[in-house]
Parts: C-alpha cells; structure tokens; sequence
C-alpha cells in the first residue's frame, strides 16, 4: 500500500498546524510521499503567502515596499521554524529569492517560492528528503504539462527514496525558467505524483471533512458526499463546486488512483472518496449533489418546420464560432432552440450574434432570456431511479419557481435547469430540501 499526501495552504498555515500534519504523517507508514503547498491563511483576515509573494513581485519596481513586504514573508517562515524547534535556516533561499527580485526574475518565479519554502521547512521536520518539483515537473513550450517527461521523472527519481516531500504549484519550462499551475494547482502536482508513482490512494488534505452536497451558504449544515465517481464530481465543479482543482481529476483518473479528500482539524473524519467506479450505484438520495452559478443568457429561437430544415443548427452555430463563443448548453424542440451562454462572453456583442443568426436562418423569432441561473443535479442513481425528474420539478413549483430551460445530459448522470438569477438560492434549497428531507421548504 502507498499513499501520496497533499496539504492545502490552510494545513500549513503555522507551526501548530504543521504538528498536526506530522501527526498525520507518521500514523502510516504508507503514507509516503507529501506535496506541500505554501503557508495559507491562520484566520479570515490573514493574507496566503502566495498573495504575499505576487504582492511583493507586483511592487518589485519599489524597493522599499517590496522590501517591507518581503520581511513579512521571512517572519512568517522565521515563525514556524522556531515555533517547531528546528535548527534549521532559509537565510540562503531568502537571499536568492531577493537577488532574483531585484533582477526582475519572473511573476511565477516568486509564485512558487511559498510550496518551495513550505516544502523544505516540512521536510526538515520530518527528516525527510525534499524534492524540488523544478527537477521532475516539466511544461512545454506552449506552456501545456509535459505529461510523459513528468510521470517518467517523478517516477525515476522517486524511486531512490522511500520518503520525500514535494512542493506543489508549479514546475519547469524547456529553458529552466518555473512556471506555476493555476490557483490552486498544489492538487495538481499531488496528482501527477500519485499517477507516477501508481499510488494505491491520493489524500488530499484540506480545511473540511469532504464535499458536501450543496453549498453551505446557500443550504445550513448540507449532508456530506461519502462516495463519488470522477464524472460525477466533474460535473459539479463545472458548476461551481469547489473542493480540488478541476485538473486534478485527470491523472489520478487514467491510473485509476482514488483521492481522499481528508480535514487535517479532523483526521478522524473519513472524508469524501472520489473514485472511478463507486461501490454503490446510487446514493442514499439519488442525488449526488447539486450545484449552480449565475450568469447565462439563453438565446431563444423559434420557426416552424425547424425539424425538416437541414443545416438549420450548424448555421446557427456557425455564428457562435465565427465570435470564438462556446456554448454551454442546447436544448431543442421541434420547431425551438436555446442555446445557453455565458452572459459575459458575449456581453459586448449581443445585438450582433442575434442579428446575424436572423440572417443565416430566417427565424420567425429570437429573444434573449438574461440573467439566468444554471442548476446542475448531479447523481449516478437517476439512472435507474424513477420520477428523478419530477421530483426536481414538483420541488421548484411547490416553491413557486418558474423553470425557464431544462437539459438532460445523455449520460443520465445530470439534469440542468435554468431559472431566473433571483430564484437561484430558493431552487437550490427547494431541490435540496425534497431530496434530503422529502418537502420542499
Ligand atoms: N499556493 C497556491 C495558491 O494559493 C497553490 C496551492 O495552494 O495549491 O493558489
């Protein structure tokens, strides 16, 4: 059995929480490789040091401001070096991190340098090797990830130590230079060395007990997702869910490696397993979780005998690619169609989408229906579950919601509903409410 371990920014955010993630640690001896990610936030006001460090870069044309920001981030390690007793110093990396400001290295350089700093601190505490993932995590010129080079050097370097740590967050272009993932992207690394070193299990360890089934500010105190397939989750974080970086998914998954989305604050919580083919084929409600987000236009078009119109869609398309828009979604009838956009894609050229739809397709109307909201239920039950449906739409008119668009993914695994952006909260409640608690209040 091996286990590579992910810590998120709020894991190790100081020295106490750096004991409880060494606890962690050394509970299994399976638990092997660790990829850090830079000190996060010890309270709400507090600031990451990632934000600390591109704030720093943003003022590097300032040597005083930069310099004041800089001493903060010194502290802010200087802390949890002597809060955990080591007789260790970065005063050489500090000093190379400056030289590298003052000789305006780049914004992702400095990115990087609190998984760096984090990584070398948690290695020194668990005596460990510390592993610089500029040696083994590579992108392309174009700046996409180098998969293949990645997984054979993780995997041969790996391969010299029973134990090490990582930073995350970021890797090597072909000229050395770093170069960062999106926000975030510590899940990434964690899943890359996952795949490389074909881990039996990818935890990754965070500030709550796993997923839960809808957003806690929209719903109180939600029940938790104990199992979920990759699609399923992948479908939810489309629509806002978040709860480990939508490209973190994809490694693990070729492996077939589960992730175990853990708390550091309650290692005793199982959490959420995210996995590729769940033990159960449906959930205790049928429905996995919902999600939503606000901000989609949909483009209503109507014409008789639309059905027996050959190219009729492709023309209409043809006008969104010709804008560089995609489309989210495209529900039809027999003479109808929608097509679902983000609002902010084509807020400057709205007027001139729809007249050039006239143009190529004659309709006998087209109207906008703005400020939408998208609600994505998600659940591998529906599939086998009578009347999933009718339930979601019993749920929105008992709660007086008026649907205005409705998708079902061919997958069986999704139904999507628009509704106006000020139901929003209320769908997401009234859904939820009729599947956890059988009414719609
Ligand atoms: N530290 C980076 C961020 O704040 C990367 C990460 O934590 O995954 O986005």
């Amino acid at each position: 059995m091996l286990k590579v371990l992910k810590f998120g920014g709020s894991s190790l955010a100081d020295a106490n929480q750096f004991k409880k993630v060494a606890e962690i640690i050394k509970a299994e001896p399976e638990r092997r490789y660790i990829v850090a990610s830079a000190p996060g936030k010890r309270f709400s006001a507090d600031i990451k040091v990632t934000d600390m460090l591109l704030e720093c870069f943003e003022n590097s044309y300032d040597k005083d401001v930069s310099t004041e920001i800089f001493s903060k981030i010194e502290k802010r390690f200087e802390d949890i070096i002597s809060d955990l007793g080591l007789d260790f110093s970065l005063k050489e990396d500090f000093a190379n991190i400056k030289t590298a400001l003052i000789n305006h290295a780049g914004r992702d350089f400095f990115a990087s340098r609190g998984e760096f700093l984090s990584a070398k601190v948690l290695a020194k505490y668990l005596d460990y090797p510390f592993i610089d993932a500029g040696s083994c995590i590579f992108f392309n010129e174009n700046g996409s990830l180098n998969t293949e080079k990645t997984n054979e050097t993780i995997a041969r370097i790996l391969s010299r130590y029973d134990y090490a740590v990582i930073p995350g967050f970021y890797g090597s272009m072909p000229n050395g230079t770093i170069k960062t993932f999106s926000r975030g992207g510590s899940d990434i690394t964690g899943s890359l060395v996952a795949r490389a070193v074909q881990a039996d299990l990818y935890e990754n360890w965070t500030d709550v007990s796993g997923l839960l089934m809808v957003d806690p500010r929209i719903v109180e105190n939600p029940c938790k997702v104990t199992e979920i397939t990759y699609r399923e989750l992948r479908e939810l974080s489309y629509m806002g869910a978040t709860v480990l970086h939508e490209d973190a998914i994809f490694p693990v998954r070729i492996a077939n490696i589960p992730i175990n989305i853990r708390n550091t604050n309650a290692p005793e919580d199982s959490g959420t397993m995210i996995v590729s083919k769940a033990v159960t084929d449906s959930t205790e409600y049928t429905i996995t979780g919902v999600a939503g987000m606000k901000g989609f236009t949909a483009i209503y078009i109507e014409k008789d005998m639309m059905n027996s119109e050959v190219g009729f869609t492709r023309r209409v398309l043809e006008t969104l690619e010709e804008h560089n828009i995609c489309f989210e979604h495209l529900p039809s009838g027999i003479d109808t169609m929608s097509i679902v956009l983000r609002s902010a894609d084509i807020k400057d050229f709205k007027g001139n989408i729809t007249a050039d739809i006239v143009k190529r397709v004659n309709p006998d109307s087209i109207t906008l229906l703005e400020n939408l909201a998208l609600i994505a239920v998600v659940g591998r039950g529906m599939i086998r579950t009578a009347g999933t449906a009718s339930k979601i739409f019993k749920a929105l008119a008992d709660a007086n919601i008026n649907i205005r668009m409705i998708d079902q993914g061919s997958s069986e695994l999704n139904i999507i509903i628009g509704v106006e952006e000020k139901d929003y909260k209320n769908a997401i409640r009234a859904i939820y409410n009729k599947f956890v608690n059988g009414e719609s209040k």
